[in-house]
């Protein structure tokens, strides 16, 4: 299945819930989803429908993809890859997602939204450990520093980004030396550091049918 191409603000209302995927548009009255707050399309406004577990479990594991805007191959890629390791297949899942590197940007602050993440992942403005890295779904490390590169510290919308970060907050996995826009991963995310409303057993589930 291919990467969802429409509006994010349609997945907000599609999924019930406000998954922040636009950036500051999210804390505005813009938001989508706070003015019609029921799904999109001629029969939005009927609620009520029953859904099957299947049901269920699907808008779940859509949810989740679409938080971290991943295509269906790459979710599954990530799930295969959770499954194999040691613990808990859900929270492996939800950890190794946190750990891409666009998501690692995102939550330091450098970028407003993961989607903007992860084009200026592409576009080489980010060093680890020194070294140029532009592949998006690159997974850090306990010790890893991610910085804006030099040439690339001037740029407003990492400013802007830095500014907002405030709102949301840094997580406690990662540390902010904001002056030097660099951030280090002080530890592996656990799972109450994921706030977001996400039923990763739903997706387990899910997938082992
Ligand atoms: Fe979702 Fe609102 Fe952000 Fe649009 S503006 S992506 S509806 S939270």
């Amino acid at each position: 299945m291919a990467k969802y191409s429409g509006s994010d603000c349609r997945i907000c209302r599609r999924e019930n819930v406000k998954l922040f995927l636009k950036g500051d548009r999210c804390y505005s009255v813009k938001c989508a989803f706070d003015r019609r707050s029921y799904p999109p399309g001629q029969h939005g406004e009927r609620r009520g429908r029953k859904m099957s577990d299947y049901g269920i479990q699907l808008r779940e594991k859509q949810k989740i993809k679409r938080i971290y805007g991943l295509s269906e191959k790459q979710f599954h890629l990530f799930f295969e890859r959770a499954e194999r390791h040691k613990g808990i297949t859900g929270t492996n899942l939800l950890v190794a997602l946190e750990c891409r590197l666009d998501n690692v940007v995102f939550r330091l602050g450098f970028a407003s939204s993961r989607t903007q993440a992860r084009q200026m992942v592409q576009h080489n403005h980010f060093l680890v450990n020194g070294r140029k890295v532009n592949i998006p779904s690159y997974r850090v490390k306990i010790g890893d520093a991610v910085e804006v590169r030099e040439r690339s510290r001037k740029i407003q919308l990492i400013q802007d980004s830095l500014d907002a970060v405030v709102r949301r907050g840094v997580p406690q996995w990662l540390d902010l030396a904001k002056d030097n826009l660099k951030g280090v991963v002080k530890s592996l995310p656990v799972r109450e550091d994921l706030t977001m409303p996400m039923q990763e057993q739903l997706v387990v589930e899910l997938y082992s049918k």
